[in-house]
């Protein structure tokens, strides 16, 4: 059988990344989203194992140092890190991963999965990405403009990535989206024939 494509998505937070990925889920078969670990706390609506393992800073340090992570990085003040044992299982069984995670991460899993594919979501404007975070009522202004100043830090490295997607339209996202890791999954089959 072959192996899954382990699939990168990276966007600025309110880009709508979130909402593409769940949306893929749906409407194709041969994906799975990773859950991440986080020292955040839950927001509203968030359930533990669903959206994220949620654990304390000392828990999350000690799966740093048991090797347990396949990546991990500091985003505003909080640890966000992959669990690496369930990617790999869910690779060799021919899965499609969904890694939904910010860039300092995504530049570690290309240095480990050199076939990893890399995509950025980017919203249509910049206006848009601020309008998204306050509609979604989720972080404080304090947090939003702390998040939008990483924003900005962000964008500088977007031509690292394999792929960008303007999301003005999900469904239209969802669907470049699959069809890019199709394509990719060809021409890694092929190269190992
Ligand atoms: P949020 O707090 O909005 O859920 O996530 C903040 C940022 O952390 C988002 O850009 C999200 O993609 C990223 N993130 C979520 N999980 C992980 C992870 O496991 N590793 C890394 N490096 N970033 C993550």
């Amino acid at each position: 059988m072959d192996k899954g494509v382990l699939v990168v998505v990276s966007g600025l937070s309110g880009a709508g990344k979130g909402t593409i990925c769940k949306r893929l889920l749906e409407k194709y078969p041969d994906y799975v989203l990773s859950v991440s670990a986080t020292s955040r706390k839950p927001r509203k609506g968030e359930e533990n194992g669903r959206e994220y393992f949620f654990i304390t800073k000392e828990e999350f340090e000690e799966m740093i140092r048991d090797g347990k992570l396949l990546e991990y990085a500091r985003y505003v003040e909080n640890y966000y890190g992959t669990p690496r044992e369930w990617v790999e299982q869910q690779l060799e069984s021919g899965k499609n991963i969904i890694l939904e995670i910010e860039l300092q991460g995504a530049f570690q899993v290309r240095e480990k999965i050199p076939d990893a594919v890399l995509i950025f979501i980017l919203p249509p404007d910049m206006d848009e990405l601020k309008r998204r975070l306050i509609n979604r009522g989720t972080e404080t202004m304090e947090e939003i403009e702390k998040r939008l100043e990483r924003a900005v830090e962000e964008m500088a490295f977007i031509p690292e990535y394999d792929y960008v997607i303007v999301n003005d339209e999900v469904e239209k996202s969802v669907d470049m989206l699959h069809n890019i890791v199709r394509s990719e999954k060809e021409k890694e089959s092929e190269e190992g024939e």
